[in-house]
């Protein structure tokens, strides 16, 4: 039995673990793969102290720091299940059982895609999801932002001040942004938006993005637009499905957690993307873990069991 199991690899997970085995607690992660989203990023600029690193070093660097202290890692492996009875209890798809005093939720969150022709092929050559991220890199250039809620257009105002044009593209035919959002970008003199625009293909060179194509749904005539980068953002969606009903969730399927890191279930801890903390970056995510991990600390030594 573990005193704390992490459930995540990624930077929130990594985080927690170091924490846990710090305090000579008695610690596993389970992941389905090691590293996280962290693995599929190309350029990572903004991690303080190391001015430009790569996703598989920096995934490399996270393990081998987890790996130097006794942590049972169990890779590959998907958690189903969780549910309590005194201990916490992880249910595996793989069948087996995993008894806890403590469980640090940290399963991370994926981009939702638009699924078109070209946005695979030149994912990190034009095709970005992270404007706090990849914003920079597209300096003196024109890029689109694929959605017209809140995300978008505050990824719209904030590319706009780096780069040289933004259009904006909504599906609908209304922003579902805040007024003061659409306000402040309209206000922008190098942002147009373009509503009941149907995103149709991301068009590059064989090397890197060049343009797109999209549909005017109210005319059904295909359009061409050039441009270097396109952010697409309609949506982070946590990986929280399988613990519907068992924790209190944002109607976003965010974990709701408290400044500890504390979960609606006693004993239950959560960080990172997963979580209802506001801004998903690695920085973020770590800080959210080492508290997790505190908490879990703090829970436990109240417990008189460890
Ligand atoms: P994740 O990194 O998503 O890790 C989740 C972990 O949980 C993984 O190990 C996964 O395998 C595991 N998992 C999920 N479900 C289960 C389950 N049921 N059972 C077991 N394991 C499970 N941030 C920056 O700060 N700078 C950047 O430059 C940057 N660039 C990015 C580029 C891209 C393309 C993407 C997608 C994201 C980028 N981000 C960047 C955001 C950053 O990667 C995330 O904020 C960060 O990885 C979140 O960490 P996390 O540990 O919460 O979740």
């Amino acid at each position: 039995d573990f005193d704390v199991l992490v459930v995540g690899g990624g930077p929130a997970g990594a985080a927690a673990a170091i924490y846990a085995a710090r305090k000579g607690l008695n610690t596993g992660v389970v992941a389905d793969k090691f590293g996280g989203q962290v693995a599929e990023t190309v350029g990572i600029e903004n991690f303080i102290s190391v001015s430009k690193t790569e996703g598989p070093k920096l995934v490399a660097n996270l393990e081998s720091h987890v790996r130097d202290y006794d942590v049972d890692i169990m890779e590959n492996q998907r958690a189903i299940e969780l549910t309590q009875d005194g201990k916490i209890k992880l249910g595996l798809e793989n069948g087996a059982e995993l008894k806890s005093q403590s469980v640090i939720l940290a399963t991370g969150a994926r981009w939702r895609e638009m699924n078109v022709p070209g946005e695979q092929e030149y994912r990190g050559k034009g095709v970005a999801y992270c404007p706090h991220c990849d914003g920079p890199l597209f300096k003196g250039k024109r890029v689109a932002v694929i959605g017209g809620g809140n995300s978008g257009i505050e990824a719209a105002i904030d590319l706009a001040n780096i780069v040289e044009h933004v259009t904006v593209l909504e599906f609908d035919s209304k922003l579902r942004a805040d007024e003061v959002l659409q306000r402040k970008a309209n206000s922008m003199g190098n942002i147009t938006i373009i509503t009941q625009a149907m995103t149709t293909e991301v068009l590059g060179d064989g090397k890197r993005v060049t343009g797109l194509q999209y549909t005017d749904r109210a005319t059904e005539q295909s359009h061409h637009v050039e441009l270097a980068g396109v952010f697409v953002q309609i949506g982070l969606v946590p990986n929280t499905e399988w613990l519907r009903g068992v924790v209190e969730m944002t109607e976003r399927g965010e974990v709701i957690v408290d400044a500890r890191g504390q979960t609606s279930i006693p004993g239950v801890f959560a960080a990172g993307d997963m979580t209802n903390s506001p801004y998903k970056q690695i920085i973020i995510a770590m800080g959210s873990g080492a508290t997790a991990s505190l908490g879990a600390f703090d829970y436990l030594i109240r417990q008189g069991e460890t």
